[in-house]
């Protein structure tokens, strides 16, 4: 049972116990507590959360709206300065922030440290953007020779609402865009992951991010999530998670009875990887199995539907068990784990009631066995099965669950149809030593990250931006050139 070599500081931290609860206008709130508790042992309590009332949801936007005119109106280079400073007090912090998300969202050491990483880059990335691009209005020149001057505001209060799975670098993401370009912003956390959050909107303020500019709600959907979406004070709202959850606030958005508001959605996926007869069976199954189980296929990127052409299928499954027989699952601080555990009760009944349901109408090509220190948690057994055909699968399933479906050379044209008629478009891999396909098959793919002849989980900000298109997102990409101006206002000096 050690931990990982850099993990000396992460120790340290390992015991802790977190509280947390909602922030206004810099003041820490009280209300019911809950204890939470690790995913990887549910005996093991990790600190406290106190969601916010209906009352502090309605003083969290008063607070975030009166805020708005002054912090809209610094210099953009003076904002970026503050997210700056998040990003140094970041890193200074990486020890405790390792052992929360580790602890909290049940993440390995390498996933908690990729973690904080992409957090600090966000920072620093949309930063960099702002100060450069906001700091002077832009000159223009008219087709009549005249000069003319555009610049760019803020909107208003920004509601970001994130997910769970990136508990630290999509939370930051979303808020740090929206603060920079000038916004001010309530922030809501998945309620799994709300002592994370806490720390970061902690480190925030503590950067000089002033009391008004950012307000920090925990709580469930329901209960803060749809306050804030349908209140008419809210100028726009940065929403990552699903894809049905995107679409119910889309509708809570419409009914207002006020000016349209901006929404900008990164939701769910249905992500499917196409291999041919051409493709390196070795570096195929590598990359497969990194991409269905790695986080334990909690990453929205992640592989779900891997298309096979037949020739070679027989092979590739038998290497894809091979592999799946090497994993394992457990505790995630451990050197030796693969795969940790899901992340609460309810996804790990919501899996292993698709995977008892495919039992009687596919066949199972492989299942990870579960060790003695899996029974306190919610873990779920990496599990691969080949169906007949991508249509039994209804909707996103969000775990290490791999489905396989053969496919002849002369059907890659309906295979590329299936895929684009999901509706969804997040992510595609394909995998072939033909040029020619490989290219068609991007060319055809109606997805907004396409991989070729790698893994499928790569998103990098500033390198490689992230988001999708259809069911799959609104765009622009995340960590890419146009994600901020989403956050703002064009204003034309005629
Ligand atoms: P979720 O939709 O259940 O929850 C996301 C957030 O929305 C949470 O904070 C939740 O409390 C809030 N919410 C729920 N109901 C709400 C309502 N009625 N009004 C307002 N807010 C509400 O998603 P999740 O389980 O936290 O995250 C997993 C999902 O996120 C997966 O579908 C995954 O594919 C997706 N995801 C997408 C990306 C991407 O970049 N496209 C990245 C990460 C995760």
């Amino acid at each position: 049972s050690e931990w990982r070599p850099f993990s000396d500081s992460v120790k340290a931290f390992a015991q802790q116990q977190w509280q947390a609860g909602p922030i206004i206008n810099g003041e820490k709130q009280s209300g019911e507590i809950q204890a939470v508790t690790a995913p990887y042992d549910r005996r093991e309590v990790v600190g406290s959360i106190a969601f916010a009332s209906a009352e502090q949801v309605e003083a969290a936007i008063s607070v975030a709206a009166e805020a708005y005119p002054s912090w809209s109106q610094r210099p953009a280079g003076e904002r970026a300065q503050s997210l700056v400073r998040l990003a140094d007090l970041l890193e200074a912090h990486t020890g405790e922030l390792v052992a929360l998300c580790h602890r909290e969202a049940g993440k390995t050491i390498q996933d908690s440290i990729d973690e904080i990483r992409e957090a600090v880059d966000f920072c620093r990335f949309y930063a960099d953007q702002a100060a450069t691009d906001f700091a002077e209005p832009k000159q223009i020149t008219g087709f009549d020779g005249t000069a003319k001057l555009l610049s760019y505001q803020g909107r208003g209060v920004f509601a970001c609402i994130s997910p769970w799975n990136f508990p630290l670098a999509i939370f930051l993401g979303q808020v740090s865009a929206a603060l920079v370009a000038g916004n001010t912003v309530v922030a809501k956390p998945a309620e799994q992951t709300s002592l994370i959050a806490f720390r970061a909107i902690e480190l925030m303020l503590e950067a000089g991010v002033p009391a008004g500019a950012i307000q920090f709600l925990p709580g469930t959907g329901a209960q803060v999530g749809a306050p804030l979406t349908s209140d008419p004070r809210i100028a726009g709202v940065a929403f990552t998670g699903s894809t049905e959850t995107a679409q119910r606030i889309n509708r809570s958005l419409a009914a207002r009875d006020c000016e349209p508001a901006t929404f900008i959605a990164e939701t769910g996926g249905q992500n499917a990887m196409i291999v041919d007869s051409t493709a390196l069976p070795e570096q195929v199954v590598r990359d497969v199995v990194r991409s269905a189980f790695a986080s334990a296929g909690q990453r929205c990127s992640a592989l779900r539907v891997l298309f096979v052409q037949e020739d070679i299928a027989d092979r590739i499954t038998s290497l894809i068990k091979g592999a799946m027989d090497e994993l394992s699952v457990g505790r995630p601080e451990l050197h030796s784990t693969d795969v940790g555990p899901v992340i609460d009760t309810g996804a790990r009944e919501k899996l292993l009631t698709h995977i008892e349901s495919l039992k009687n109408q596919a066949k199972v090509v492989a299942q990870a066995t579960l060790g003695e220190e899996c029974q306190h948690g919610d873990f779920v057994a990496p599990t691969a099965f080949e169906i007949g055909s991508i249509d039994v699968l209804k909707n996103e399933n969000f775990g290490p669950i791999l489905h396989i479906v053969r496919f002849k050379a002369s059907e890659l044209e309906q295979v590329i149809d299936q895929i684009n008629n999901t509706g969804f478009g997040l992510t595609m891999g394909v995998h072939s030593r033909n040029e020619r396909t490989y290219c068609h098959i991007e060319r055809r793919a109606r997805v907004g990250n396409c991989y070729i002849n790698r893994d499928q989980v790569g998103a990098v900000v500033g390198v490689q931006p992230f988001g999708g298109q259809g069911l799959s997102g609104t765009g622009p990409k995340a960590g890419g050139p146009h994600y901020l101006y989403r956050f703002t206002q064009d204003v034309f000096n005629a």
